[in-house]
């Protein structure tokens, strides 16, 4: 069985405590490593660290172009182990095979490369606005990193998810204490040792994992910690917004999503069919922003749904290590069981089963936790499967009459992270996509999220924007440096409070 140390100002070292805990295969239930249980301590030796590299270490004053140099050794590094790491996500992430290999490795490296390049193009020091009230005076606007980051990542994308929190964080200057989910740290993990053996300074990453409650809330309450980046579900973003308010800390939480697919009428069905599953389905339905509404016009609705049901029947649900899997397991028991029950709340509410709603058994199945993609027909906005994040493979199907009308059904929910309108008419689309309240609108796609564009969420999807300058605005600081131009017997003061001769 592999271990996993926790990484603390450059070195690899067991929890303060001695613990571990285990890391398990999802499509197998079988221990995949142990890793070093984090607590408290462990935080403080960690923030002390990040504190240490940021207030006296080289890495936040380093010109942003050897930064980004020192962040493209590890790119070239990253990409000689890029299989292995594939392998590792689909072991305890329960990524497919395909998928890790052809998506979430390569395109978490590129968040790294990316966003090392943009942060070394950004001018860190400008001259502000010429202004002269109440008295002339040269403007400085300087962008300074914020400091100490604490990061905390979910258990659907833990690799990619640490690219998402790593790469801005590192490539401003700022340093930072990642916890990773405690269901799949391996490759967060595997990441620290191979960190261990870089270029970068002691301290400046350091990763401690551990539970949501110890490591997690000792970050989100360190008052060496500035800033909180956080991805996961609304329910513990809002107590993180609650806890970092004790220290005023800067915050940006990328939260959960019910985001709707939009079918315009004149979408090209067989773009749209194989689109929206795939806007459903990647990655079994575990994740932000799937499109878990599916809205059909009435005009399509019996086409597209039989073609949709046909469709997701024969997809191949199996191990993720296995490269012939279309869709993987769900990431434990309890999430199995908590999908299972929005299945049978759909039920109930009255909603049609088209097609799964079970957990599938068969053999070289039976020991992991499979469910089968499900379809939910003639559903109503209202019922809990359209409001509520599942967080699995239930698309819920819901019919429309005007686009103003699914214009109205989509912008009904708590959520706004994303949507993705569907039509032959990129200008309709675009009308569509302005009206919609969501971070991110795809036209004729999903899920495609970019290291140089934003992401994040409207409403209790989030709050700020990750990638892109946008993004990297959230790990720095703006100062206002003024140098005043006036000769002493003219400074203002002399008027307000004669101070002066
Ligand atoms: P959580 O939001 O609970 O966990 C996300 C991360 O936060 C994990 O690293 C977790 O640690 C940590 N955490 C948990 N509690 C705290 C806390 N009080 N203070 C600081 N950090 C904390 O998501 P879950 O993994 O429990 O999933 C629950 C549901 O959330 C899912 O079923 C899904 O609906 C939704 N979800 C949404 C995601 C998204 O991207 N929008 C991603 C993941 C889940 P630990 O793992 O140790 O508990």
């Amino acid at each position: 069985m592999r271990e996993f140390k926790n990484f603390i100002g450059g070195e690899l070292v067991d929890a303060a405590s001695g613990e571990t805990f285990e890391a398990y295969n999802p499509s197998t239930g079988e221990v995949v490593a142990a890793v070093a249980k984090g607590g408290q301590e462990d935080v403080d030796r960690a923030v002390g660290a990040a504190r240490q590299a940021f207030d006296e270490g080289p890495w936040p004053t380093m010109k942003p172009a050897e930064r980004f140099r020192i962040m493209l050794g590890i790119h070239a590094r990253l990409e000689e182990k890029a299989s292995e790491l594939a392998m590792l996500e689909s072991e305890n992430g329960g990524h497919t095979a395909r998928m890790a290999n052809l998506f979430t490795v390569p395109y978490a490296h590129e968040f790294w490369r990316h966003l090392g390049e943009l942060a070394s193009t950004l001018d860190y020091e400008v001259p502000g606005p010429s202004y002269d009230f109440p008295a002339p005076a040269w403007h400085q606007i300087r962008r300074e990193p914020v400091g100490v980051v604490g990061a905390i990542t979910p258990w659907n994308y833990p690799y990619l998810m640490a690219f998402w929190k790593l790469s801005p964080a590192v490539a401003t200057g700022c340093t930072v204490v990642l916890k990773p989910a405690s269901y799949t740290p391996v490759t967060t993990m595997a990441l620290a040792q191979i960190l261990a053996e870089s270029h970068l300074p002691p301290g400046v990453v350091n990763i401690v994992a551990g539970g949501g409650a110890s490591v997690g809330e000792a970050l989100v309450t360190h008052p060496a910690v500035n800033k909180i980046s956080f991805t996961g579900s609304t329910e513990v973003g809002r107590r993180i917004m609650q806890l970092a308010s004790g220290t005023i800390k800067r915050i940006t939480l990328e939260l959960g999503g019910k985001s709707a697919q939009i079918v315009l009428d004149d979408a090209d069905l067989d773009d749209a069919v194989p689109g929206t599953l795939w806007g459903m389905f990647m990655h079994t339905g575990q994740s932000c922003e799937a499109g878990t509404r599916l809205l059909l016009p009435e005009v399509l609705y019996d086409e597209f749904v039989a073609r949709v049901v046909g469709s997701v029947e024969s997809l191949k649900v199996g191990p993720a290590t296995d490269f012939e899997s279309d869709l993987g397991p769900l990431i434990n028991r309890t999430q199995l069981d908590t999908v299972h029950r929005y299945v049978e709340i759909g039920q109930e509410e009255g909603a049609k089963l088209l097609t799964g709603g079970e957990r599938l058994t068969e053999e070289g199945l039976d020991k992991g936790s499979f469910y089968a993609p499900t379809i939910f027909g003639e559903v109503d906005n209202g019922m809990r499967i359209a409001q509520e994040e599942i967080f699995g493979p239930v698309l819920s199907v819901i019919r429309y009459r005007s686009v103003d009308e699914a214009i109205r059904i989509a912008n009904d929910s708590i959520y706004g992270l994303a949507a993705s309108v569907w039509s032959s008419d990129t200008i309709r689309a675009r009308e569509v996509a302005r009206r919609l309240q969501a971070g991110s609108v795809w036209i004729n796609s999903h899920h495609i999220i970019t290291p140089a564009t934003p992401f994040g969420g409207y409403k209790q999807s989030g709050l700020g924007r990750e990638f892109g300058p946008w993004g990297l605005g959230e790990y720095l600081e703006t100062k206002y440096v003024r140098v005043e131009q006036l000769a002493p017997k003219d400074k203002i003061w002399n008027q307000i409070i004669g101070v002066g001769d």
